[in-house]
């Protein structure tokens, strides 16, 4: 074998890795096609009549493209891109900052936006409704402060868990966009496209391959063809094809259905302890030791659109599919003569 070809000088970090593939206009960002088409119209419009597009939600399971899409928002604009998220401003004044930073139309993306500190979140109000900000003049007693106006601005605000989202601020979101986990078609021609641009030879088998086993998710799908495109370099000849990405994606101890190691312990809770449901979300939850919210909203939603939940009125109940999945065979019911 000749190693040579290989360009071992490509030592760019996952974070470069994955600027270089983050799509830069709707026309090269797959799936998701009524969100693309609605937005296309929103930023077409807001364009037109010489506006800040309405402030945005994007929300969805992590690595879905929310960052991805907000950039794209900023660029189809035409204006500027600021990012910063919840848990990164710890007091009003570390927003105002920002705030008042940006330039007209501008879009400011805010990342993990359940996670902003109350007091913020209530100075966030203002800017978002009026372009208003308050500013405080002195400290103590005697302390005034004035009103400033902003540059109107779009508030991209993404989420994980839109349910700890307050009233308040989800009402100011003029949009709101719920991204969904990606169908196996349309993951494998994002492995595509990533390979063309990292100049990746790759088969088409291989690249079903790693759409099949990413848990739905782009992020995912992007890290499997960089590990695998490793495989190939030390063990194959550098071209990806199906043998050396089932040798990698083993290798690596990748579910052969793309879950995570959380998921297979969803499903082996929910088989071992309750007898594969039905099962109540918050009884679940408590036998995980996690939060109910979050395996609802972040874990849940891709075991039930890849058919190993089903949600009954009696609760939880994980399918054959699951039971096979996890090599257990079901108890006998009472009363059975086997
Ligand atoms: P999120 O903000 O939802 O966690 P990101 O926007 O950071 O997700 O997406 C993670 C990576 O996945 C990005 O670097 C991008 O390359 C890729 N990606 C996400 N969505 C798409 C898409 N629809 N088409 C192509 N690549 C995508």
């Amino acid at each position: 074998m000749d190693n040579q070809d290989f360009d071992i000088r490509d030592k760019r970090p996952d974070r470069d890795f994955e600027k270089a593939l983050r799509p830069l206009e709707f026309s090269d960002f797959k799936g998701q096609d009524k969100i693309v088409s609605n937005l296309r119209v929103f930023t077409q419009a807001a364009r037109k009549r010489g506006e800040a597009l309405d402030h945005t939600l994007l929300h969805g399971p992590p690595g879905l493209g929310k960052t991805t899409l907000s950039n794209i928002i900023a660029n189809e604009l035409g204006v500027g891109f600021k990012v910063t998220s919840g848990p990164v401003l710890d007091k009003p004044g570390d927003l105002a900052g920002i705030l008042m930073s940006l330039e007209e139309h501008d879009v400011l993306f805010i990342d993990e936006i359940h996670r902003l500190h109350p007091v913020v979140e209530e100075y966030l109000y203002s800017a978002m409704e009026d372009y208003r900000i308050d500013i405080l003049l002195d400290k103590g007693p005697g302390s005034k402060s004035v009103q400033l106006s902003i540059a109107p601005f779009t508030l991209v605000g993404a989420t994980t868990r839109s349910g700890l989202l307050t009233a308040p601020l989800r009402a100011r979101f003029g949009i709101n966009c719920h991204l969904e986990y990606y169908d196996h078609g349309v993951l494998q021609t994002i492995v595509e496209r990533s390979a063309r641009l990292l100049g990746v030879d790759i088969s088409d088998e291989a690249a079903q391959e790693i759409a099949l086993r990413s848990r739905g998710t782009p992020r995912i799908a992007n890290a499997l063809l960089r590990r695998v495109r490793d495989f190939a370099m030390v063990k194959g000849d550098g071209s990806v094809d199906i043998g050396i990405t089932r040798y990698a994606l083993e290798a690596l101890n990748i579910d052969r259905f793309g879950l995570d190691e959380i998921d297979n312990k969803i499903l082996l809770t929910i088989i071992d302890k309750f007898k594969g449901g039905p099962v109540g979300l918050g009884t679940i939850a408590t036998a995980l030791g996690e939060d109910p919210g979050t395996l609802e909203e972040v874990y849940e939603p891709f075991l039930i659109k890849e058919g190993f939940i089903k949600r009954t009125p009696r609760g939880r109940e994980v399918t054959d599919l699951a039971w096979a999945h996890l090599h257990r065979s079901r108890a006998p019911e009472q009363g059975s003569l086997f």
